[in-house]
């Protein structure tokens, strides 16, 4: 399979002559070559979406700019099982994920083009003399810098609000995974959106993404992926002093305490940990728990998770990373419940075994960082407080959880834990409707919900003298 860059409303080959080889993570085979975009190639992506901007995507009326997302969410809908086996090969995710990531994107794109006519301003009481109001305008040229967990997932948490806002679109998938949002293109014209609104450059982060990030026809940019990159994408923003929304990784703690629902837990806690192989930002990673439930909880954890069978992680090098880290803190005394490796009989694919570790060195790598794969630490914890200080201790802040029936307990965790999300009883709680993002390495802004549109539009005030 050969695929090219989707500019201007039509498919056609990248001018850097470079292409991306991508894998099937579960095979380890070749499964498509796909064009490579190359700073020329972006720069007439971002000149297409700058036209669209000023052509017939603004004179759009907002309720007509709604129904083609509506008519966008429907085309998605239909070829969704085809989308989802796309998806599933590219990411090696069981088939039955990628249905959930398509069902989600397909709610995304729906709930966003509710939005598109309820954008509303805002009238200022000055006084008797002046009538002031503010307008929300379309912030620009948005370019959508994507990761390869959940390709169009991402894709369409910041592209549907971007549209639906009056945005045009810059989006660079990830170099692994850039076959979906391709796919996605290919709907786009069906549904009414005219060339130019929604570009796809495929391409490596260093060209494609920093000719994104530095081209001076972008107005914003919103950055779903690592810590490293995301500082870097913010200090290419900083030259041009665009706004960044910055949705990094998480080490996401969840407190168990003695007075828990431990049957409740151990529904949760599989797709919490395990779910697409671990790879989630939001994943729970280190299960902190109440110091007499320990013994019980890592037996029955240890039930329930050493057979599971899990997708492969994405490529060869993270899992060659995710082994490192295991190695380290093994050397330092850690103590492997469960997996730690490769699983046996599976010879090819870039598979990974469940795994619970505890005893787990604080200064270790596995300790502080975050592992992107199934492993869960397993940690002790005292009362309430040091519950807090070792929950807080973490460098980053997505998500916190806490599993207990004192109400109020919950409630003051719930204020003091450093996270953007904090769930109570549950996780993966929320939906399209409710706000995400960070706080500390985590990054900052929010997606998802009514906040996920206002990073889209800039506040224009009008005054009038009466
Ligand atoms: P990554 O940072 O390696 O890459 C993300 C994207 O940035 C890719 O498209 C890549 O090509 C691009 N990129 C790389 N270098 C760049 C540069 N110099 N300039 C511009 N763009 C560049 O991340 P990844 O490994 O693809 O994704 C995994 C990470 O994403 C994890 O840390 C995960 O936690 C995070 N993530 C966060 C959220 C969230 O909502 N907070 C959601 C999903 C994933």
């Amino acid at each position: 399979m050969r695929a090219e860059l989707f500019v201007d409303g039509a498919f056609r080959p990248a001018t850097s002559g470079t292409r991306l080889l991508v894998l099937d993570p579960a095979s380890e085979e070749p499964l498509a070559e796909v064009d490579a975009a190359g700073p020329v190639d972006v720069h007439e992506a971002v000149e297409a979406a700058a036209r669209a901007l000023r052509g017939p995507w603004a004179g759009l009326a907002t309720a007509e700019r709604g129904a083609r997302l509506f008519a966008l969410a429907a085309g998605i809908e239909r070829v969704a099982e085809d989308l989802a086996r796309l998806e599933a090969r590219n990411t090696g995710k069981p088939l039955a994920e990628a249905r959930d990531d398509l069902a989600g994107v397909v709610k995304t794109f729906r709930y966003n083009a509710g939005a598109a006519d309820k954008l509303e301003g805002a009238t200022i009481p000055l006084g008797p003399e002046v009538l002031d109001l503010t307008l929300l305008e379309p912030l620009g040229v948005t370019a959508h810098i994507l990761p390869w967990n959940f390709p169009l997932g991402m894709l369409a948490r910041s592209l549907a609000p971007a549209l639906a806002a009056g945005c045009t679109a810059v989006v660079k998938p990830a170099e692994e995974t850039p076959l979906t949002a391709l796919a996605f293109a290919e709907l786009l014209a069906e549904a009414g959106i005219p060339p130019g609104v929604v570009n796809v450059v495929p391409g490596t982060g260093e060209v494609a993404g920093e000719a994104l990030c530095r081209h001076p026809l972008v107005a914003g940019i919103t950055f779903t992926g690592s810590v490293a990159t995301g500082r870097r994408v913010m200090a290419l923003a900083a030259e041009r002093a665009i706004p960044v929304v910055l949705e990094l990784g998480g080490k996401n703690p969840l407190l168990v305490f003695a007075d828990a629902d431990l049957d409740r837990l151990l529904a949760e806690i599989v797709p919490a940990a395990f779910e697409n192989a671990g790879q989630v930002c939001s994943a729970a990673s280190r299960l902190l728990i109440q110091a007499p439930l320990v013994e019980e909880l890592a037996t029955r954890l240890v039930e329930r998770v050493a057979g599971l069978e899990l997708g492969p992680l994405i490529s060869a090098a993270q899992r060659a990373r995710v082994l490192d880290m295991v190695a380290e803190a093994r050397a330092g005394g850690a103590r492997i419940l469960c997996g730690g490796g490769p699983p046996a009989g599976r010879p090819r694919g870039f598979f990974f075994a469940p795994t619970l570790v505890c005893d787990v060195p604080p200064g270790c790598r596995l300790a502080r960082e975050e592992v992107f794969a199934p492993v869960l630490l397993l940690e002790p914890f005292t009362d309430e407080a040091d519950a807090l200080a070792r929950a807080n201790a973490a460098g980053f802040g997505l998500v916190a959880g806490v599993f207990t029936r004192d109400l109020s307990r919950a409630l003051r965790l719930a204020r003091a834990l450093e996270a953007g999300s904090v769930w109570i009883n549950g996780w993966y709680l929320g939906g399209q409707q409710a706000p995400t993002g960070g706080v500390k390495d985590s990054g900052f802004g929010r997606e998802r919900g009514l906040p996920g549109l206002l990073n889209y539009v800039r506040i224009k005030n009008l005054a009038i003298r009466l």
